[in-house]
Protein backbone atom coordinates (compact mmCIF):
# COMPACT_ATOMS: atom_id res chain seq x y z
CA UNK A 1 0.00 0.00 0.00
CA UNK A 2 1.30 3.46 -1.15
CA UNK A 3 2.28 5.27 2.21
CA UNK A 4 4.73 8.11 3.53
CA UNK A 5 8.45 6.52 2.46
CA UNK A 6 6.63 6.86 -1.51
CA UNK A 7 6.11 10.94 -1.17
CA UNK A 8 8.47 11.65 2.09
CA UNK A 9 11.81 12.73 -0.77
CA UNK A 10 9.27 14.78 -2.47
CA UNK A 11 7.98 16.36 0.50
CA UNK A 12 11.34 16.80 2.31
CA UNK A 13 12.98 19.09 -0.94
CA UNK A 14 10.20 21.67 -0.68
CA UNK A 15 9.52 24.67 1.22
CA UNK A 16 6.87 24.76 3.80
CA UNK A 17 4.87 26.94 1.47
CA UNK A 18 5.66 24.92 -1.49
CA UNK A 19 4.54 21.73 1.03
CA UNK A 20 1.13 23.45 1.60
CA UNK A 21 0.34 23.69 -1.99
CA UNK A 22 1.79 20.22 -2.52
CA UNK A 23 -0.91 18.91 0.22
CA UNK A 24 -3.46 21.13 -0.76
CA UNK A 25 -3.52 21.22 -4.79
CA UNK A 26 -2.44 16.97 -4.91
CA UNK A 27 -3.50 15.49 -1.78
CA UNK A 28 -7.38 14.74 -3.69
CA UNK A 29 -5.17 13.44 -6.47
CA UNK A 30 -2.91 11.44 -3.75
CA UNK A 31 -6.10 10.17 -1.93
CA UNK A 32 -7.80 8.87 -5.03
CA UNK A 33 -4.89 7.03 -6.05
CA UNK A 34 -4.55 5.84 -2.93
CA UNK A 35 -8.14 4.35 -2.86
CA UNK A 36 -7.45 3.10 -6.61
CA UNK A 37 -4.19 1.27 -5.34
CA UNK A 38 -6.35 0.05 -2.14
CA UNK A 39 -8.89 -1.50 -4.55
CA UNK A 40 -6.59 -2.95 -6.86
CA UNK A 41 -3.72 -3.64 -4.87
CA UNK A 42 -3.05 -7.94 -4.88
CA UNK A 43 -4.79 -9.34 -1.77
CA UNK A 44 -4.11 -12.87 0.21
CA UNK A 45 -3.72 -15.91 -2.70
CA UNK A 46 -2.92 -18.25 0.31
CA UNK A 47 -6.66 -19.83 0.25
CA UNK A 48 -5.46 -22.74 1.74
CA UNK A 49 -2.68 -21.82 4.49
CA UNK A 50 -5.31 -19.42 5.83
CA UNK A 51 -2.55 -16.69 6.20
CA UNK A 52 -3.68 -13.21 4.90
CA UNK A 53 -1.23 -11.17 3.34
CA UNK A 54 -1.47 -8.57 0.68
CA UNK A 55 0.19 -10.65 -2.63
CA UNK A 56 -1.02 -12.47 -5.91
CA UNK A 57 -4.49 -11.84 -6.21
CA UNK A 58 -6.36 -12.36 -9.47
CA UNK A 59 -8.70 -9.22 -10.55
CA UNK A 60 -10.58 -10.97 -13.14
CA UNK A 61 -13.04 -12.79 -10.43
CA UNK A 62 -14.83 -9.66 -9.08
CA UNK A 63 -12.58 -8.68 -5.74
CA UNK A 64 -13.70 -5.13 -5.82
CA UNK A 65 -17.63 -6.62 -4.98
CA UNK A 66 -17.43 -9.99 -3.62
CA UNK A 67 -13.91 -9.25 -1.28
CA UNK A 68 -13.60 -5.75 -0.61
CA UNK A 69 -16.89 -4.71 -0.43
CA UNK A 70 -18.16 -7.45 1.29
CA UNK A 71 -15.85 -7.51 3.57
CA UNK A 72 -16.35 -3.52 4.31
CA UNK A 73 -20.31 -3.83 4.45
CA UNK A 74 -20.15 -6.98 7.27
CA UNK A 75 -17.58 -4.42 9.14
CA UNK A 76 -20.18 -2.06 8.86
CA UNK A 77 -22.69 -4.28 9.88
CA UNK A 78 -20.95 -5.66 12.47
CA UNK A 79 -21.19 -2.14 14.09
CA UNK A 80 -24.93 -1.64 14.28
CA UNK A 81 -25.68 -2.46 17.73
CA UNK A 82 -28.18 -2.15 20.25
CA UNK A 83 -25.21 -2.28 22.95
CA UNK A 84 -21.91 0.07 23.49
CA UNK A 85 -18.78 -2.12 22.69
CA UNK A 86 -20.36 -5.24 21.63
CA UNK A 87 -22.48 -6.35 19.35
CA UNK A 88 -26.56 -7.24 20.25
CA UNK A 89 -28.78 -6.75 17.88
CA UNK A 90 -32.17 -8.86 18.66
CA UNK A 91 -35.41 -9.22 17.02
CA UNK A 92 -36.54 -5.72 15.94
CA UNK A 93 -34.76 -3.53 17.71
CA UNK A 94 -32.90 -0.18 16.68
CA UNK A 95 -30.34 -1.97 15.36
CA UNK A 96 -31.52 -4.42 13.81
CA UNK A 97 -34.22 -2.36 11.72
CA UNK A 98 -31.10 -0.07 11.24
CA UNK A 99 -28.98 -3.13 9.94
CA UNK A 100 -32.10 -4.20 7.89
CA UNK A 101 -32.33 -0.78 6.34
CA UNK A 102 -28.78 -0.79 5.20
CA UNK A 103 -29.47 -4.54 3.69
CA UNK A 104 -32.79 -3.38 1.71
CA UNK A 105 -30.38 -0.17 0.50
CA UNK A 106 -27.29 -3.24 -0.96
CA UNK A 107 -30.76 -5.39 -2.49
CA UNK A 108 -31.50 -2.61 -4.08
CA UNK A 109 -28.78 -1.21 -5.20
CA UNK A 110 -27.62 -5.15 -6.50
CA UNK A 111 -30.75 -4.76 -8.75
CA UNK A 112 -33.23 -6.51 -6.79
CA UNK A 113 -36.81 -5.22 -5.79
CA UNK A 114 -36.54 -4.86 -2.07
CA UNK A 115 -39.96 -4.99 0.67
CA UNK A 116 -40.29 -5.72 4.05
CA UNK A 117 -42.60 -8.73 5.62
CA UNK A 118 -45.13 -8.96 8.49
CA UNK A 119 -42.51 -10.47 10.42
CA UNK A 120 -40.16 -8.09 9.58
CA UNK A 121 -37.76 -10.26 7.05
CA UNK A 122 -36.19 -8.09 4.16
CA UNK A 123 -36.75 -9.51 1.20
CA UNK A 124 -35.11 -8.40 -2.41
CA UNK A 125 -36.26 -10.36 -5.60
CA UNK A 126 -35.58 -10.38 -8.94
CA UNK A 127 -38.13 -12.43 -10.99
CA UNK A 128 -35.72 -13.04 -14.28
CA UNK A 129 -36.66 -14.50 -17.77
CA UNK A 130 -39.36 -16.45 -16.16
CA UNK A 131 -41.61 -14.87 -12.94
CA UNK A 132 -44.12 -17.78 -13.16
CA UNK A 133 -41.21 -20.07 -12.59
CA UNK A 134 -40.36 -21.71 -8.89
CA UNK A 135 -38.06 -19.19 -7.33
CA UNK A 136 -34.70 -19.91 -5.68
CA UNK A 137 -34.60 -18.33 -1.93
CA UNK A 138 -31.17 -17.73 -0.66
CA UNK A 139 -31.05 -16.43 2.84
CA UNK A 140 -29.66 -16.05 6.17
CA UNK A 141 -29.81 -14.30 9.49
CA UNK A 142 -29.50 -10.57 10.31
CA UNK A 143 -29.80 -10.80 14.19
CA UNK A 144 -27.54 -11.84 16.67
CA UNK A 145 -26.56 -13.22 19.99
CA UNK A 146 -25.20 -11.07 22.79
CA UNK A 147 -21.59 -9.94 22.02
CA UNK A 148 -21.65 -11.82 19.16
CA UNK A 149 -19.62 -11.70 16.40
CA UNK A 150 -19.98 -10.16 13.03
CA UNK A 151 -19.87 -13.14 10.72
CA UNK A 152 -22.89 -15.74 11.94
CA UNK A 153 -25.69 -14.88 9.61
CA UNK A 154 -24.83 -11.61 8.38
CA UNK A 155 -21.83 -13.42 6.12
CA UNK A 156 -24.92 -15.60 3.78
CA UNK A 157 -26.99 -12.30 3.39
CA UNK A 158 -24.15 -10.11 1.97
CA UNK A 159 -22.37 -12.85 -0.12
CA UNK A 160 -25.66 -13.41 -1.93
CA UNK A 161 -26.29 -9.94 -2.44
CA UNK A 162 -23.05 -9.17 -3.81
CA UNK A 163 -23.00 -12.57 -6.10
CA UNK A 164 -26.38 -10.82 -7.22
CA UNK A 165 -24.52 -7.49 -7.87
CA UNK A 166 -22.36 -9.24 -10.14
CA UNK A 167 -24.57 -10.28 -12.32
CA UNK A 168 -26.76 -7.46 -12.56
CA UNK A 169 -22.95 -5.59 -13.31
CA UNK A 170 -22.71 -7.86 -15.80
CA UNK A 171 -26.19 -7.47 -17.52
CA UNK A 172 -26.94 -11.16 -16.67
CA UNK A 173 -29.62 -10.37 -14.01
CA UNK A 174 -32.61 -10.59 -16.39
CA UNK A 175 -31.23 -13.90 -17.81
CA UNK A 176 -31.84 -15.85 -14.78
CA UNK A 177 -34.47 -18.55 -16.12
CA UNK A 178 -35.87 -18.61 -12.58
CA UNK A 179 -36.48 -15.57 -9.95
CA UNK A 180 -34.40 -15.63 -7.41
CA UNK A 181 -34.95 -14.49 -3.84
CA UNK A 182 -32.59 -12.98 -1.21
CA UNK A 183 -34.26 -13.32 2.38
CA UNK A 184 -32.41 -11.69 5.70
CA UNK A 185 -34.31 -13.18 8.12
CA UNK A 186 -35.22 -10.98 11.15
CA UNK A 187 -34.90 -13.62 13.91
CA UNK A 188 -32.80 -16.98 13.98
CA UNK A 189 -31.01 -17.13 17.21
CA UNK A 190 -34.14 -16.42 19.34
CA UNK A 191 -32.37 -14.21 21.95
CA UNK A 192 -35.31 -11.93 22.69
CA UNK A 193 -38.14 -14.22 22.57
CA UNK A 194 -36.30 -17.68 23.78
CA UNK A 195 -38.36 -18.79 20.51
CA UNK A 196 -35.66 -19.74 17.34
CA UNK A 197 -36.39 -19.13 13.53
CA UNK A 198 -39.27 -16.90 14.36
CA UNK A 199 -38.34 -15.41 10.86
CA UNK A 200 -37.90 -18.47 8.68
CA UNK A 201 -40.15 -20.33 10.48
CA UNK A 202 -43.29 -18.11 9.30
CA UNK A 203 -42.39 -17.86 5.72
CA UNK A 204 -42.04 -21.97 6.14
CA UNK A 205 -45.71 -22.55 7.34
CA UNK A 206 -44.31 -23.62 10.72
CA UNK A 207 -44.79 -20.98 13.32
CA UNK A 208 -47.69 -21.40 15.19
CA UNK A 209 -50.21 -18.07 15.47
CA UNK A 210 -50.02 -17.96 19.08
CA UNK A 211 -46.47 -16.89 18.95
CA UNK A 212 -47.79 -13.90 18.14
CA UNK A 213 -48.48 -13.35 21.73
CA UNK A 214 -45.47 -14.44 23.35
CA UNK A 215 -43.40 -11.98 25.68
CA UNK A 216 -40.24 -10.57 25.52
CA UNK A 217 -38.45 -10.16 29.51
CA UNK A 218 -40.32 -7.17 29.35
CA UNK A 219 -43.98 -8.61 28.79
CA UNK A 220 -43.56 -7.12 25.75
CA UNK A 221 -45.42 -9.40 23.08
CA UNK A 222 -44.07 -10.33 19.25
CA UNK A 223 -47.43 -8.64 17.88
CA UNK A 224 -46.57 -5.14 19.94
CA UNK A 225 -43.18 -5.15 18.83
CA UNK A 226 -44.69 -5.48 15.31
CA UNK A 227 -46.89 -2.45 16.12
CA UNK A 228 -44.27 -0.38 17.48
CA UNK A 229 -42.70 -0.86 14.10
CA UNK A 230 -45.66 0.37 11.79
CA UNK A 231 -46.10 -3.47 10.84
CA UNK A 232 -49.51 -4.13 11.34
CA UNK A 233 -50.54 -7.84 11.70
CA UNK A 234 -53.53 -9.80 12.13
CA UNK A 235 -54.18 -13.48 12.49
CA UNK A 236 -55.11 -13.61 8.89
CA UNK A 237 -52.08 -11.71 7.51
CA UNK A 238 -49.56 -14.29 9.82
CA UNK A 239 -51.43 -17.15 7.85
CA UNK A 240 -50.71 -15.04 4.43
CA UNK A 241 -47.01 -15.09 5.57
CA UNK A 242 -46.47 -18.36 4.28
CA UNK A 243 -44.69 -19.24 1.20
CA UNK A 244 -46.78 -21.98 -1.25
CA UNK A 245 -44.35 -24.44 -1.74
CA UNK A 246 -45.47 -25.06 -5.57
CA UNK A 247 -43.51 -21.40 -6.20
CA UNK A 248 -40.09 -22.11 -4.72
CA UNK A 249 -37.91 -24.07 -5.75
CA UNK A 250 -35.07 -24.78 -3.49
CA UNK A 251 -33.66 -22.84 -0.67
CA UNK A 252 -29.28 -22.36 0.06
CA UNK A 253 -27.95 -20.90 2.81
CA UNK A 254 -24.35 -19.83 3.24
CA UNK A 255 -23.34 -19.80 6.64
CA UNK A 256 -19.95 -19.69 9.19
CA UNK A 257 -19.34 -23.40 9.99
CA UNK A 258 -18.91 -21.94 13.31
CA UNK A 259 -16.60 -25.17 13.83
CA UNK A 260 -13.26 -26.15 13.47
CA UNK A 261 -13.01 -28.73 10.81
CA UNK A 262 -12.68 -26.63 7.70
CA UNK A 263 -9.55 -25.26 9.40
CA UNK A 264 -8.43 -28.26 10.03
CA UNK A 265 -8.10 -29.65 6.73
CA UNK A 266 -7.31 -26.06 5.63
CA UNK A 267 -9.69 -25.66 3.05
CA UNK A 268 -12.36 -22.17 2.98
CA UNK A 269 -15.49 -23.74 2.03
CA UNK A 270 -17.66 -27.33 2.99
CA UNK A 271 -21.05 -28.63 2.13
CA UNK A 272 -23.42 -29.05 4.63
CA UNK A 273 -24.90 -33.08 4.28
CA UNK A 274 -27.50 -32.14 6.93
CA UNK A 275 -28.24 -30.60 10.48
CA UNK A 276 -28.59 -32.51 13.31
CA UNK A 277 -31.20 -33.61 15.08
CA UNK A 278 -31.49 -32.00 18.59
CA UNK A 279 -32.74 -33.05 22.15
CA UNK A 280 -33.00 -31.19 25.47
CA UNK A 281 -33.34 -32.57 28.92
CA UNK A 282 -33.71 -31.46 32.25
CA UNK A 283 -32.94 -33.75 34.85
CA UNK A 284 -33.36 -33.86 38.69
CA UNK A 285 -31.42 -35.37 41.51
CA UNK A 286 -33.04 -35.02 45.08
CA UNK A 287 -31.33 -36.49 47.86
CA UNK A 288 -31.22 -35.29 51.86
CA UNK A 289 -30.16 -32.13 52.71
CA UNK A 290 -27.74 -31.78 55.35
CA UNK A 291 -25.00 -30.46 57.84
CA UNK A 292 -21.41 -31.27 55.83
CA UNK A 293 -19.35 -31.60 58.80
CA UNK A 294 -21.83 -34.09 60.98
CA UNK A 295 -23.12 -36.71 58.32
CA UNK A 296 -20.73 -39.53 58.11
CA UNK A 297 -19.79 -40.70 54.00
CA UNK A 298 -21.89 -43.93 54.51
CA UNK A 299 -25.34 -41.81 55.48
CA UNK A 300 -25.64 -39.49 52.74
CA UNK A 301 -27.57 -39.22 50.23
CA UNK A 302 -25.86 -36.22 48.02
CA UNK A 303 -27.85 -35.23 44.88
CA UNK A 304 -24.20 -33.58 43.72
CA UNK A 305 -22.19 -36.48 43.89
CA UNK A 306 -25.35 -38.80 41.99
CA UNK A 307 -25.47 -35.81 39.20
CA UNK A 308 -21.32 -35.80 38.51
CA UNK A 309 -21.90 -39.80 38.00
CA UNK A 310 -24.75 -38.85 35.61
CA UNK A 311 -22.46 -36.70 33.89
CA UNK A 312 -19.70 -38.65 33.26
CA UNK A 313 -22.24 -41.23 32.31
CA UNK A 314 -23.89 -39.30 29.51
CA UNK A 315 -19.79 -38.01 28.48
CA UNK A 316 -18.76 -42.23 28.08
CA UNK A 317 -22.07 -43.11 26.35
CA UNK A 318 -21.98 -40.29 24.06
CA UNK A 319 -18.56 -40.73 22.91
CA UNK A 320 -18.21 -45.05 22.85
CA UNK A 321 -22.29 -45.53 21.96
CA UNK A 322 -21.18 -48.94 20.12
CA UNK A 323 -20.14 -50.00 23.81
CA UNK A 324 -23.95 -48.99 25.32
CA UNK A 325 -26.09 -49.89 22.26
CA UNK A 326 -26.31 -53.28 20.73
CA UNK A 327 -27.87 -54.28 17.63
CA UNK A 328 -30.71 -56.41 19.24
CA UNK A 329 -33.20 -55.44 22.12
CA UNK A 330 -34.67 -52.00 22.09
CA UNK A 331 -32.34 -50.63 19.52
CA UNK A 332 -32.70 -52.86 17.04
CA UNK A 333 -32.14 -51.30 13.71
CA UNK A 334 -29.96 -48.76 14.78
CA UNK A 335 -27.18 -48.36 12.95
CA UNK A 336 -24.89 -47.90 15.91
CA UNK A 337 -22.16 -46.61 13.79
CA UNK A 338 -23.76 -43.62 12.37
CA UNK A 339 -24.03 -42.37 15.80
CA UNK A 340 -20.56 -42.64 16.38
CA UNK A 341 -19.59 -39.94 13.90
CA UNK A 342 -22.00 -37.23 14.40
CA UNK A 343 -23.81 -37.92 18.33
CA UNK A 344 -22.45 -34.83 20.69
CA UNK A 345 -23.65 -34.51 23.99
CA UNK A 346 -23.30 -31.65 26.74
CA UNK A 347 -24.18 -30.86 30.28
CA UNK A 348 -24.39 -26.71 29.77
CA UNK A 349 -25.94 -25.11 32.79
CA UNK A 350 -26.06 -26.95 36.27
CA UNK A 351 -27.49 -25.98 39.76
CA UNK A 352 -28.47 -26.69 42.97
CA UNK A 353 -30.23 -25.93 46.20
CA UNK A 354 -29.49 -24.63 48.80
CA UNK A 355 -25.71 -23.78 47.65
CA UNK A 356 -23.62 -23.54 50.19
CA UNK A 357 -20.34 -24.78 50.74
CA UNK A 358 -20.70 -26.32 54.40
CA UNK A 359 -24.08 -28.05 53.07
CA UNK A 360 -24.81 -31.49 51.88
CA UNK A 361 -27.32 -30.22 48.74
CA UNK A 362 -31.07 -31.16 48.96
CA UNK A 363 -31.32 -31.19 45.19
CA UNK A 364 -29.19 -30.82 42.17
CA UNK A 365 -30.66 -29.77 38.69
CA UNK A 366 -28.50 -29.88 35.05
CA UNK A 367 -29.53 -30.07 31.44
CA UNK A 368 -28.77 -32.47 28.58
CA UNK A 369 -28.14 -31.32 24.99
CA UNK A 370 -27.91 -34.29 22.68
CA UNK A 371 -27.23 -34.28 19.10
CA UNK A 372 -27.17 -36.58 16.50
CA UNK A 373 -27.87 -37.11 12.57
CA UNK A 374 -29.73 -40.24 12.97
CA UNK A 375 -33.12 -39.40 14.81
CA UNK A 376 -33.72 -43.41 15.90
CA UNK A 377 -30.27 -43.41 17.12
CA UNK A 378 -30.78 -40.40 19.78
CA UNK A 379 -33.58 -41.66 21.02
CA UNK A 380 -31.90 -45.46 21.30
CA UNK A 381 -29.15 -42.83 23.04
CA UNK A 382 -31.76 -41.00 25.46
CA UNK A 383 -33.93 -44.18 26.02
CA UNK A 384 -30.07 -46.12 27.08
CA UNK A 385 -29.08 -42.90 28.87
CA UNK A 386 -32.89 -43.03 31.48
CA UNK A 387 -32.35 -46.63 31.65
CA UNK A 388 -28.76 -46.18 33.54
CA UNK A 389 -29.87 -42.68 35.23
CA UNK A 390 -32.34 -44.36 37.14
CA UNK A 391 -30.37 -47.41 37.91
CA UNK A 392 -27.65 -44.97 39.24
CA UNK A 393 -30.04 -43.40 41.45
CA UNK A 394 -31.65 -46.04 42.54
CA UNK A 395 -28.49 -47.24 44.02
CA UNK A 396 -27.33 -43.94 45.38
CA UNK A 397 -30.89 -43.97 47.19
CA UNK A 398 -31.84 -40.66 45.86
CA UNK A 399 -34.31 -39.89 43.16
CA UNK A 400 -34.20 -39.04 39.61
CA UNK A 401 -36.73 -37.35 37.18
CA UNK A 402 -36.13 -36.68 33.78
CA UNK A 403 -38.26 -33.98 31.63
CA UNK A 404 -37.97 -33.24 28.08
CA UNK A 405 -37.86 -29.70 27.06
CA UNK A 406 -37.30 -29.89 23.14
CA UNK A 407 -37.31 -32.37 20.21
CA UNK A 408 -36.83 -31.24 16.84
CA UNK A 409 -35.46 -34.03 13.98
CA UNK A 410 -32.70 -34.13 11.63
CA UNK A 411 -32.83 -32.97 8.43
CA UNK A 412 -31.00 -33.48 5.38
CA UNK A 413 -29.77 -31.81 3.09
CA UNK A 414 -31.07 -32.50 -0.69
CA UNK A 415 -28.49 -34.25 -2.32
CA UNK A 416 -28.99 -32.87 -6.00
CA UNK A 417 -28.05 -29.20 -4.27
CA UNK A 418 -25.57 -30.25 -2.20
CA UNK A 419 -23.87 -31.62 -5.74
CA UNK A 420 -24.48 -28.06 -7.17
CA UNK A 421 -22.88 -26.35 -4.39
CA UNK A 422 -20.29 -29.02 -3.99
CA UNK A 423 -19.23 -27.80 -8.19
CA UNK A 424 -19.84 -24.33 -7.05
CA UNK A 425 -17.44 -24.10 -3.83
CA UNK A 426 -14.93 -26.02 -6.28
CA UNK A 427 -15.21 -23.61 -9.01
CA UNK A 428 -14.89 -21.25 -6.53
CA UNK A 429 -11.45 -22.39 -4.79
CA UNK A 430 -10.42 -23.04 -8.40
CA UNK A 431 -10.84 -19.54 -9.33
CA UNK A 432 -8.90 -17.84 -6.85
CA UNK A 433 -6.47 -20.80 -6.15
CA UNK A 434 -5.72 -21.86 -9.94
CA UNK A 435 -5.19 -25.31 -9.06
CA UNK A 436 -7.40 -27.52 -6.50
CA UNK A 437 -6.01 -30.76 -5.57
CA UNK A 438 -8.34 -31.29 -2.61
CA UNK A 439 -12.28 -32.92 -2.68
CA UNK A 440 -14.24 -30.21 -1.23
CA UNK A 441 -15.40 -31.63 2.23
CA UNK A 442 -19.06 -33.01 3.71
CA UNK A 443 -19.93 -31.75 6.88
CA UNK A 444 -22.78 -32.21 9.35
CA UNK A 445 -23.88 -29.04 10.91
CA UNK A 446 -24.55 -29.51 14.40
CA UNK A 447 -26.13 -26.17 14.72
CA UNK A 448 -29.55 -25.17 13.73
CA UNK A 449 -29.75 -22.86 11.09
CA UNK A 450 -32.45 -21.08 9.28
CA UNK A 451 -32.49 -23.70 6.78
CA UNK A 452 -34.01 -26.14 9.44
CA UNK A 453 -37.32 -24.26 9.39
CA UNK A 454 -36.88 -23.92 5.34
CA UNK A 455 -36.79 -27.40 5.02
CA UNK A 456 -40.65 -27.73 5.89
CA UNK A 457 -41.46 -25.79 2.92
CA UNK A 458 -38.85 -26.68 0.06
CA UNK A 459 -35.64 -28.83 -0.58
CA UNK A 460 -32.91 -27.20 1.44
CA UNK A 461 -28.70 -27.00 0.78
CA UNK A 462 -25.97 -25.41 2.60
CA UNK A 463 -22.72 -24.48 2.36
CA UNK A 464 -20.02 -23.65 5.18
CA UNK A 465 -17.70 -20.86 5.09
CA UNK A 466 -14.33 -21.44 7.67
CA UNK A 467 -14.27 -19.25 10.78
CA UNK A 468 -10.62 -18.84 13.04
CA UNK A 469 -10.40 -21.52 15.62
CA UNK A 470 -14.22 -22.42 14.74
CA UNK A 471 -15.11 -19.40 17.11
CA UNK A 472 -18.50 -18.63 17.09
CA UNK A 473 -21.20 -16.55 19.26
CA UNK A 474 -17.92 -14.61 20.25
CA UNK A 475 -16.57 -11.22 19.19
CA UNK A 476 -13.26 -13.03 18.19
CA UNK A 477 -15.46 -14.90 15.70
CA UNK A 478 -13.35 -14.24 12.11
CA UNK A 479 -13.59 -15.27 8.74
CA UNK A 480 -10.49 -14.50 6.34
CA UNK A 481 -11.45 -11.57 3.55
CA UNK A 482 -10.50 -14.34 0.86
CA UNK A 483 -13.01 -16.85 2.48
CA UNK A 484 -15.26 -14.00 2.46
CA UNK A 485 -14.25 -13.73 -0.92
CA UNK A 486 -14.83 -17.56 -1.43
CA UNK A 487 -18.27 -17.62 0.05
CA UNK A 488 -18.48 -14.94 -2.41
CA UNK A 489 -17.82 -16.52 -5.39
CA UNK A 490 -19.32 -19.79 -4.81
CA UNK A 491 -23.04 -18.49 -4.76
CA UNK A 492 -21.98 -16.60 -7.91
CA UNK A 493 -20.94 -20.03 -9.12
CA UNK A 494 -24.37 -21.29 -7.89
CA UNK A 495 -26.15 -18.72 -9.50
CA UNK A 496 -24.68 -18.74 -12.93
CA UNK A 497 -26.59 -22.85 -13.73
CA UNK A 498 -29.22 -20.50 -13.24
CA UNK A 499 -28.81 -18.32 -16.23
ZN1 LIG B 1 -26.31 -18.20 12.49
Amino acid sequence: MPSLPRFSPLIKSLSNTHLKMVITHYFPIFAIFFVISLLSTPASAHLYSGVEDTEGISNDWFPEILRVEAVARLTELGKVSDADGYLERTYLSPASIKAGNLIRGWMGEAGLRTWVDQMGNIHGRVEGMNASSRALLIGSHLDTVIDAGMFDGTLGIISAISAVKVLNVNGQLGKLKRPVEVIAFSDEEGVRFQSTFLGSAALAGVLSVSALQIQDKSGVTLQNVLNENYIEISEESFFQLKYNPESVWGYIEVHIEQGPVLESVGLPLGVVKGIAGQSRLKVTVRGSQGHAGTVPMSMRQDPMAAAAELIVLLESLCKHPDDFLSYDGHCKGITVESLVGSLVCTVGEISCWPSASNVIPGETTFTVDIRAMDDMGREAVIYELSNRIHQICDRRAVSCSIEPKHNANAVACDSGLSSQLKSAAYTAMKRIAGEVSNDVPVLMSGAGHDAMAMSHLTKVGMLFVRCRGGISHSPAEHVLDDDVWAAGLALLSFLETQL
